[in-house]
């Protein structure tokens, strides 16, 4: 069977699948070995060179799940993101970031890139015009998230990969809040795709790791410089990935679904003064992310009106569960003033728009009425305490 023409359930169940020679069991066997025979053979294995059985398999899913020659598995999404931006930048070097970037990125641009003498210029906005007007004659990669955290604005990806051919940049996307599920970058001509694979393709909250999905050109450079760094990952965790992503598209497409029907809810609901959902009609990049999106994602923000407290809101949910991470089949929900973007100073997140009132909401899987039911005790029960 020609791999290019499975469909994303068939990727996500067996592409990759390493055969049980010995036993013909269902299931990939975990090879846990860390010392493999290196005499008369092709391939020198070590699990830091990220070639154990369980690795390479896993990488082929990785790669067919975003249309790519190639894949890697790491120990973090900050492991692929910190591999992938230091395989591509060099001292004297510069990279053009969106305005808005996950907190770890941001963290280890801000404290590390001046340690390597690599700089840096975040777009001032998110249209062409903001990212070309930061391109300098020095910069060497451009990089993006989309849709972005919180808000979820949409960044144009068709643009960005031209922007990139156009001054010869390696682009780059994590794309962890869509997923391998919602968005294919690699359609629209980006060259390097990075995952949290903490989120989506875990889904269950009990897994640390990452992935990347490039060409084979382009995976040679991040892995020459990955195998000195080592942020390769236990091929047990490889293993239980493995079987995470097997049910990945059924679970996001369930999360895509009861996201737009709470988004649309909650746009009605009274006490709330705005959703940020790119499947909504009202968000302001809707037509751009149906452009390039499969889904909306399961990833969706709003904002209480003014006189609700955001924290008492959280505190009566009794299904939602406060926490920082998010794309679990569990619904999650958390306030960025509180948490993710609690080191920027109110202005700053005032610039960004971010509201003090704003919640960040990861919808699980979930009965979509359970969920309501939730929400319309918790807006009742603050409500009557004010009266
Ligand atoms: C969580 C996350 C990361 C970092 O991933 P870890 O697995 O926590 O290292 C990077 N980007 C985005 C968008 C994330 O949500």
């Amino acid at each position: 069977m020609k791999r290019k023409n499975l469909g994303i359930n068939t990727i996500c169940t067996h592409v990759g699948e390493v055969k049980d020679t010995q036993f013909q069991g269902a299931i990939s066997p975990l090879f846990m070995s860390s010392s493999y025979q290196y005499d008369g053979v092709d391939v020198k294995r070590y699990p830091r060179y990220f070639n154990t059985p369980n690795q390479e398999g896993l990488g082929k899913k990785i790669a067919a799940l975003e249309k790519s020659e190639a894949g890697m598995i790491f120990s973090s999404g900050m492991a692929a993101v910190s591999h992938c931006l230091l395989a591509f930048l060099h001292k004297g070097d510069h990279v053009v970031l969106p305005q808005t970037l996950y907190g770890g990125t941001y963290n280890f641009v801000v404290e590390e890139f001046h340690k390597f003498g690599i700089e840096y210029t975040f777009a001032a906005g998110f249209t062409e015009k903001d990212f070309a007007k930061a391109i300098k004659t020095n910069t060497k990669v451009i990089y993006v998230e989309t849709p972005s955290n919180p808000l979820m604005k949409i960044t144009d990806l068709e643009i960005i990969a031209r922007l990139a051919k156009q001054h010869s940049l390696v682009s780059m996307i994590d794309n962890t809040f869509a997923s391998a599920i919602n968005q294919t970058p690699a359609d629209f001509g980006i060259d390097i795709m990075i995952h949290s694979a903490t989120k989506y393709m875990g889904g269950h909250s009990d897994i640390c790791a990452g992935a990347v999905a490039a060409s084979s050109k382009h995976m040679d450079v991040i892995w020459n410089i990955s195998k000195n760094i080592g942020g390769s990952l236990s091929d047990y965790t490889v293993w239980l990935l493995e079987r995470s992503i097997k049910t990945m598209a059924l679970r996001v497409k369930a999360q895509n679904k009861n996201a737009k029907k709470i988004a649309k809810w909650l746009e009605k609901h009274p006490l709330v003064a705005k959703v940020y959902y790119p499947g909504l009609r009202s968000h302001p990049d809707h037509l751009l992310a149906k452009k390039q999106m499969k889904g909306y994602s399961g990833m969706l923000s709003f904002e209480l009106i003014d006189s609700l407290d955001p924290n008492k809101f959280m505190k009566q949910l009794k299904l939602v569960k406060q926490s920082m991470s998010l794309a679990g089949v569990e619904s999650t929900i958390l306030s960025p003033t509180h948490t993710s973007h609690a080191l920027l100073s109110p202005q700053e997140r005032a610039h960004q728009g971010i509201a003090d009132g704003l919640l960040r909401f990861s919808v699980g899987i979930e009965e979509k009425k359970d969920l309501l039911a939730d929400f319309t005790q918790a807006f009742e029960a603050l409500t009557k305490k004010r009266n």
